[in-house]
């Protein structure tokens, strides 16, 4: 029973081992990464639904990976969160985004997702003012995506962050609406300017009438709010047209374009100016 015992232990330790030790290199290669600048930002169009002109470019992290090619930001983002390297590197994508968005004259908004320890941070409000001042952008052309985890966290602190980040100048947008803990009383005590709602609906807009009426209500909603709503995950004519048929604002989503890399942004912007 011992030499069981034993033997059972030693099939789960090296396991755990096994887990730890990719982790610590992972946590490495994403400091060396930060180093040494294997970071890149991807830009997605966001369209305006009755004109399809663009609003906007949202921003998406990259890692450009020597050996494993470019990497999404799922694979990566968690972790840089719990070791509080996405500070430092949501910086580095702030500054960046603006740059990027200072360089295409007559472009729309650029779009830039906040982690919700980023948005936690001392630095954040500074950090933005910063990018911004550096880059020369026009505060109203930079639009902060916040998630609901934002919300859940201390309410008069967020509420302080988010009045600050207004002061600026800048657009504060929902993301992800409708996953999540989403309440309504969000909506009512926060200061946003946009609320995106989130791919899982939009794709369900033909064949779910369950997905289609909280869309339309959802519109609805953010119409009598005031605020832009923007559908994710367009990937269908059909579903562009139900959008307009709703109202609904803006639309983003394969339809238009796959997320491209900042290099193809003008050439991107020609193409659907002239479409
Ligand atoms: P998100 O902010 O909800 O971004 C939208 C995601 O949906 C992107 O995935 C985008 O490529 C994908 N997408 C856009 N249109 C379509 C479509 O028509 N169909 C389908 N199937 N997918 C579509 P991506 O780039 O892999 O980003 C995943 C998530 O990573 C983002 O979700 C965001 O939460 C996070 N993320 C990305 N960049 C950053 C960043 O700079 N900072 C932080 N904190 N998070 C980021
Ligand atoms: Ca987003
Ligand atoms: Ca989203
Ligand atoms: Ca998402």
């Amino acid at each position: 029973a011992k030499a069981e015992g034993r033997g059972r232990w030693c099939f789960f330790e090296p396991e755990m081992d096994a887990r730890m030790r990719e982790r610590r290199l992972l946590e490495l290669d994403l400091r060396r990464a930060l180093v040494v600048g294997e970071f890149e930002l991807h830009y997605q169009p966001i369209v305006a639904v009755a004109s399809r002109r663009v609003s906007g470019l949202e921003a998406l992290l990259r890692w450009r990976h020597p050996e494993r090619g470019l990497v999404p930001p799922d694979a990566f983002i968690p972790l840089a969160e719990e070791i509080g390297l996405i500070v430092p590197l949501g910086e580095w994508v702030l500054a960046q985004a603006c740059r990027d968005a200072a360089g295409w004259l007559g472009t729309p908004k650029v779009a830039v997702n906040l982690s919700p320890v980023q948005f936690a941070s001392r630095g954040l409000v500074d950090a933005v003012a910063t990018a911004l001042e550096l880059s020369g952008l026009d505060p109203a052309r930079l639009e902060l995506e916040i998630t609901e985890t934002v919300m859940l966290q201390d309410t008069q602190a967020t509420l302080a962050t988010l009045h600050r980040l207004k002061a600026l100048g800048v657009r504060i947008a929902m993301d992800d609406f409708g996953t999540g803990y989403s309440s309504l009383s969000y909506l009512q005590r926060f200061p946003f300017d946009k609320v995106k709602i989130d791919r899982s609906f939009t794709s369900g807009l033909e064949q779910s009438p369950r997905s289609n009426a909280i869309v339309g209500a959802v519109t609805d909603l953010c119409l009598g709010l005031d605020m832009t709503i923007t559908a994710e995950g367009v990937e269908t004519e059909e579903q562009l047209q139900e959008l307009r048929r709703k109202g609904c604002g803006e639309a983003q989503g394969y339809l238009f374009s796959k997320p491209q890399p900042a290099a193809e942004i003008p050439m991107l912007l020609a193409r659907l100016a002239a479409e």
